[in-house]
């Protein structure tokens, strides 16, 4: 079950069975792979622009400061305003961008191990970690957030969780995959 190429996110849905990817010639992702796209972060990308336009606007308190007591201090406030809404300018157009591709971060259910790709990460965690799927619902009514939860929280760099369209996906569906995988991993 996969709806996209994993390496090109070329669509997939009106492809036989068996053939590979005609962009990049992937080849077609095994039976047991449970392919889902979705995003880090709900929300809409214009929030991030608006919080980056916010923070531009902000950067006048740093200058008429300079300008009435003539310390370049606070250059280094100026300084920060203008990285942290590049950042978010930055975030935003990643966001659009990714929502033709159904989203930047993948999860891969494997029969073993669960696989995240993000941009320019990749993660697998084994089954026999995990402890539960939480669902969440979140601000819209199509978006939901699964994370699977770990047995032994230490040392732990963030759990695996992913927002996903319910439109595209079938939410509660994946929930029920992801925990008959942790169930049986540990028979
Ligand atoms: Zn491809």
């Amino acid at each position: 079950m996969s709806a996209r190429c994993l390496r090109c996110r070329y669509p997939r849905t009106a492809l036989l069975a068996g053939v590979p990817c005609p962009e990049c010639g992937e080849p077609e992702p095994p039976r047991d792979w449970i392919v889902v796209q979705g995003r880090s972060v709900p929300g809409n990308p214009l929030w991030f622009v608006a919080g980056a336009c916010l923070l531009l606007t902000m950067i006048t308190i740093p200058a008429l400061m300079v300008v009435r007591t003539g310390k370049y201090v606070f250059l280094v406030h100026g300084a920060f305003l203008l990285s942290a809404s590049i950042y978010l300018f930055y975030r935003s157009r990643a966001l659009y961008l990714s929502l033709e591709d159904g989203g930047d971060v993948t999860w891969i259910l494997k029969p073993d191990v669960i696989e995240e790709r993000g941009p320019h990460w990749t993660r697998e965690t084994s089954w026999r970690e995990c402890d539960h799927v939480l669902f969440e619902r979140g601000f819209t009514s199509n978006a939901v957030r699964l994370t699977v939860t770990k047995r032994e929280a230490m040392g732990d760099k963030g759990l695996p969780s992913i927002w996903v369209d319910t439109r595209v996906h079938d939410a509660r569906q994946l929930q029920a995959i992801a925990r008959e995988r942790i169930e049986h991993a540990r028979r």
